[in-house]
């Protein structure tokens, strides 16, 4: 069986209330989603902004909205950090705390009565993209000429600490099966699955309590291993289908569950995506919560809100297994779902490679990691390699007996692969 088993730290916030932090003096809005940092800035400095305000479009064949989190002032433009390390262009809005709010869209009181075009419309107006990481643009996926047959809620959440979808499922069950159920009947989809870990016992037993008048909405338990939440591995596991590159090959689409969520309000409220939760977690944190909080904050200004451990700690933007080391810098844009405080140990010592196999045997994207690793510069033995391939799930380096960072060489050679086509 692929996956491995992984300490899921899930205690420290799954049965915890959801706190707020939504008054941050400034915000910094990412002129970037995924790799798409083409933007057209929509205003300028001195500008007045209402919150849920389109202020830039980034271009291209994965267009995406910007939204303004907060009513207030354009200040001007600063790099800060982005998820992934790397520094980004941000529109900085300082706040006025009116939270004046720009109305769009026509609504409709019945969210099962939009069409296809219309629901389309929404999700690209509301800027919502992948919130458990991957950061696609919805609409996208849904913007399809094939039959839509089976739509697969993604509430794995396989990386360790990470509660944030564990917790809205558990805080709006109603309005998550009424969107998904909204969702089949616009996309005229035949059966829907909602994909939970068998060890998540209560969230089960919640969830059954409701979802009884959703007769198509069908339930599905999946072993507690990582990385269970990868699409591939899901549908295979739920569904028992394969695809060559695309879930919508075979007619799948997947979404993670604060994805839904942000379509309920989109559909409802024409919400854009202006706040979400986060889980911030790890050992160095005193009280590990889940938080709601506005895009665009800076978690320097959200760490003023947490007490720490004595001890130094590095900061991970995302689990611990595909997440980055950031800065306190980092501006909370919409797919990202966790942030980490993890004791910085200075005594690991990095040893030769000692050909044991180990990353080979866990990686479940079938690679070899330690050749792709000796092959760094020979393009052609990475595309036999099947470089191209990597997930960067992490489980490579995890379980490597020399404490080599293996993925960031898999990483490393999955770009160079991609990049020469
Ligand atoms: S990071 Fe990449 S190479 Fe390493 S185990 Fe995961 S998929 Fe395999
Ligand atoms: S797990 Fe580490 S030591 Fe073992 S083969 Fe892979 S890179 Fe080498």
């Amino acid at each position: 069986m692929v996956g491995y088993k992984l300490n899921g730290y899930k205690n420290l916030t799954k049965d915890k209330s959801v706190v707020s932090y939504l008054t941050p003096d400034k915000v910094y809005i990412p002129l970037k989603n995924g790799s798409n940092e083409d933007s057209t800035e929509l205003v300028s400095k001195g500008n007045h902004v209402f919150k849920n305000m389109h202020i830039a479009h980034l271009k291209g064949p994965l267009k995406i909205n910007i939204i303004s989190s907060i009513s207030g002032k354009v200040i001007g433009i600063e790099e800060k950090t982005f998820f992934n390390g790397q520094k980004v262009k941000c529109l900085v809005i300082e706040n006025d705390y009116k939270e004046d709010i720009e109305n769009n869209a026509s609504l409709k009181k019945n969210i099962t009565s939009y069409s296809k075009e219309e629901f389309l419309d929404c999700l690209l107006d509301a800027g919502i993209v992948g919130m458990g990481g991957a950061s696609f643009p919805t609409y996208i996926k849904y913007s399809t000429d094939k039959k839509i047959k089976t739509l697969i809620i993604n509430a794995v959440e396989c990386e360790p600490y990470i509660t944030t979808d564990y917790r809205m499922l558990f805080d709006y069950t109603e309005e998550i099966l009424e969107t998904i159920d909204a969702i089949m009947k616009i996309n005229k989809i035949d059966n829907a699955i909602l994909a939970i870990k068998k060890t998540h016992k209560s969230l089960i037993n919640h969830i059954n309590n409701y979802i009884g008048s959703y007769d198509h909405i069908i339930l599905k338990t999946v072993p507690n291993l990582y990385p269970m939440g990868w699409e591939r591995l899901l549908i295979e596991k739920t569904i028992g289908v394969e695809y060559d590159k695309l879930p919508i090959e075979q007619g799948i689409v997947v979404n993670n569950v604060s994805t839904i969520y942000a379509i309920y309000e989109a559909l409802k409220y024409g919400k854009r995506v202006t706040e979400r939760i986060i889980t911030f977690s790890g050992d160095m944190l005193v009280e590990p919560v889940n938080m709601l909080v506005k895009t665009g904050t800076l978690l320097k200004d959200i760490m003023k809100e947490f007490k720490f451990k004595k001890g130094n700690f590095n900061i991970i933007a995302g689990g611990p297994m595909m997440g980055s080391i950031v800065d306190d810098d980092l501006v909370i844009s919409p797919s990202l779902n966790c942030v980490l405080f993890l004791e910085k140990k200075c005594d690991v010592e990095v040893t030769e490679c000692i050909r044991c196999g180990k990353c080979a045997k866990v990686c479940p994207a079938r690679l070899s990691p330690v050749l792709i690793k000796d092959y760094l510069k020979d393009i052609t033995m990475l595309k036999k390699l099947k470089a191209d391939n990597c997930i960067s799930c992490g489980l490579c380096s995890y379980i490597c007996p020399s404490n080599i960072d293996v993925r960031s060489y898999t990483e490393k050679a999955r770009d160079i692969v991609r990049k020469a086509g």
